[in-house]
């Protein structure tokens, strides 16, 4: 007797995602089997490639087949377990909504109570981060105000392009980019009064060639003002993610984010500390400001929190150079940015399975 591939299913089943808690034939993950003497190869389709859980969707799986064989006497010589991915759009009922960027499967805003915590630095290294993982990802530097993206993205000698009233964005570090940085005199004050500011960030948004993106991350400007609201109600969002600081006055701050994002209607869908310690040549870690304070920050509002990243002078390098991907040079930092990634590619996997739409309702009192 053999296994049939109606067995292996079976054997899939009885497997769940952890973080969708789903079995993965009921997600419809499970996309080729191949039976050959007594071995079995399974294809299994992510929802993302960032996926933190691979090792131990893996792990269940050999479990679970290896468990199927031995109930009918059977001993297999191999389980070969292959993993793709596709990321999927937001449920049903956000598909309905109308989207000016139907090419974009996730928007997503990087927000922060307060400038100064790493907004910027985190937005470029989530963008970068998913993109090495293998998605196809988008930067909108939102910051009208303070565009740092021709900066930290090394934009100097790339010249603007246009293909008749839609910019052609910047294709940097394996990630496309844009920024009103590049349209304006870099020394001019960005001085916008509300509706510009709105038209402004508006036309950045979707006059912008972006084609097909598995996320759009949007670097937002600091604090609780008009382009967050413009966001909200110009794009279906999938989720908002906050950056702060371990000190007190940051997670005050930043707490004003977290319900701002509430308030119009987006899921805040975890909160990342930046200059959680400092992290010396000499390999030892530092706590300068009060290591963990955004953690607990995020578990007293029941927010995930999404990771912590140290300071680390190769960062502020590279953010000053342009040169992102070099954050991966160095092992530690490259963990805790790869962590950070990790997490926020789950969350937004999570988010957009339950998600049901929400129009944004900002009440005035
Ligand atoms: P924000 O967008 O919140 O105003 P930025 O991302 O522009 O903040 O960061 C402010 C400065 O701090 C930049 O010079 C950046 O390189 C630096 N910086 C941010 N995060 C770190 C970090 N974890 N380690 C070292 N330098 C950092």
């Amino acid at each position: 007797m053999t296994l049939t591939t109606a067995d292996i299913r079976d054997a899939l089943s009885t497997v769940e995602d952890p973080d969708l808690h789903k079995d993965l034939v009921t997600l419809n993950m499970v996309k080729d089997i191949r039976l050959g003497g007594d071995s079995v190869r399974v294809v299994i389709e992510l929802t993302t490639p960032a996926c933190p859980m691979k090792d131990k969707i893996r792990g269940d799986i050999e479990a679970a087949i290896a468990a199927k064989a031995a109930s009918r006497g059977l001993e297999l010589s191999l389980v070969e377990v292959d993993f793709t991915a596709d990321v999927r759009r937001p449920n049903e009922k956000v598909r309905e909504q109308s989207t000016p960027l139907p090419g974009v499967r996730h928007v997503i805003a990087v927000g922060a109570g307060k400038g100064g915590v790493g907004k910027s630095s985190v937005a470029v290294a989530l963008a970068v981060g998913l993109a090495r993982f293998g998605a196809r990802v988008g930067l909108l530097d939102g910051d009208i105000y303070g565009p740092s993206a021709p900066t930290m993205l090394g934009l100097d000698q790339i010249g603007t392009a246009a293909r008749g009233n839609m910019l052609i964005p910047f294709e940097v570090h394996g990630i496309k980019a844009m920024t009103i940085g590049k349209l304006v005199d870099p020394d001019k004050a960005l001085i916008w009064r509300g509706p510009m500011a709105h038209g402004a960030f508006k036309q950045l948004a979707v006059q912008t060639d972006w084609g097909d993106l598995d996320y759009l991350i949007v670097d937002l400007p600091p604090g609780t003002g008009d382009v967050p609201l413009t966001l909200a109600q110009l794009l279906p969002l999938t989720g908002a993610i906050i950056v702060c600081t371990p000190q007190q006055v940051a997670q005050d701050d930043a707490r004003r984010a977290v319900r701002m994002f509430q308030q119009l209607g987006v899921e805040v869908l975890g909160v990342v500390e930046n200059m959680s310690y400092f992290l010396g040549d000499d390999g030892k870690e530092y706590d300068l400001f009060g290591r963990g304070g955004a953690e607990i920050m995020a578990q007293t509002m029941g927010l995930p929190c999404l990771g912590s990243i140290p300071i680390h002078t190769d960062l502020r390098a590279n953010c000053d150079a342009g040169t992102p991907l070099k954050n991966w040079d160095n092992p530690r930092l490259a963990a805790s940015l790869d962590r950070f990634v990790q997490n926020a590619a789950s969350q937004i996997s999570i988010a957009s399975m339950q998600q049901v739409a929400a129009a944004p309702t900002l009440t005035v009192r």
